[in-house]
């Protein structure tokens, strides 16, 4: 039998103003898979993410998360059905400790499945743990990214869109959120990921889409992207 998709995009064009971006773009994700959106700086990755959450301008012939259409749904209430989105500018509170921000992302978990709870995140982010009454003002980036995943996690989502995780974060950093990420995929979370950090995302992802100028031009295995060479130079210069 064929799996249901978690979150089914078919046909996105996306739009700032009068300026199309995305070219009918389709993907899917499903449940407790990892799929890494790879595509060079400016090729639409953020406005993917963007589009599928709602905060900008676009249309698609189909477009569901657990079935939910998300039509001309508010972000929030897309949140709601438990689709997290992690942006790239970090949205921590810095004047509220590792444990204050965790609570803040608190919601309770939509079925059966065990919530999210601080200590049980801190299993997953150890370095989180030590930091847990450090403000946020006194973290390291790449800190604050951990921390920014790990309270969207608090909201208990079945998926997570994360935006360039490892953009401008140190290498050991970097190291410990492919280590999370994996753990969180363990626990049932599933990922989409959009990347220019080919190896990172090589290192963590099932599947691949590559995206090239607002339109997808592979979407196959980890595997196959990796054995074909000639589109990973074009599309990605790796
Ligand atoms: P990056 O790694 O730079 O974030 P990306 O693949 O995420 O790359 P996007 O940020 O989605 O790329 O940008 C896709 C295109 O949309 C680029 O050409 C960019 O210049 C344009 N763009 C992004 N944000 C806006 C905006 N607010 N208004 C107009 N054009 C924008």
């Amino acid at each position: 039998m064929r799996r249901e998709a978690l979150l089914d995009i078919r046909n996105l064009d996306a739009f700032y103003g009068r300026a199309q971006i995305l070219f009918g773009l389709s993907l899917h994700l499903y449940p407790g898979e990892v799929v890494a959106l790879v595509g060079r700086n400016g090729a639409g990755k953020t406005t993917t993410l963007k589009a599928i959450m709602g905060l900008i301008s676009a249309t698609a012939t189909h477009a569901t998360f657990k079935g939910h259409s998300l039509g001309k749904l508010p972000t929030y209430r897309i949140a709601r059905l438990g689709l997290g989105y992690v942006p790239e500018d970090r949205r921590i509170f810095t004047d509220l400790t590792v444990e204050e921000n965790l609570e803040t992302g608190r919601r309770p978990a939509g079925d059966g499945r065990p919530p999210w709870t601080p200590e049980r995140l801190f299993r997953l982010f150890p370095n989180l743990a030590e930091m847990r009454g450090r403000r946020g003002n006194q973290m390291s980036g790449g800190e604050q990214q951990m921390l920014s995943i790990a309270r969207t996690l608090m909201g208990n989502p079945e998926a997570i869109l994360l935006d360039e995780p490892s953009e401008g974060i140190a290498p050991v950093i970097v190291q410990m959120m492919a280590e999370a990420i994996r753990a969180m995929k363990a626990e049932g979370v599933a990922v989409l990921l959009s990347e220019q950090n080919w190896a990172f995302a090589a290192g963590i992802s099932d599947r691949a889409c590559v995206i090239e100028r607002g339109e997808i031009r592979f979407q196959g295995t980890m595997a196959e992207l990796m054995a074909d060479e000639a589109l990973r130079a074009e599309t990605l210069g790796v």
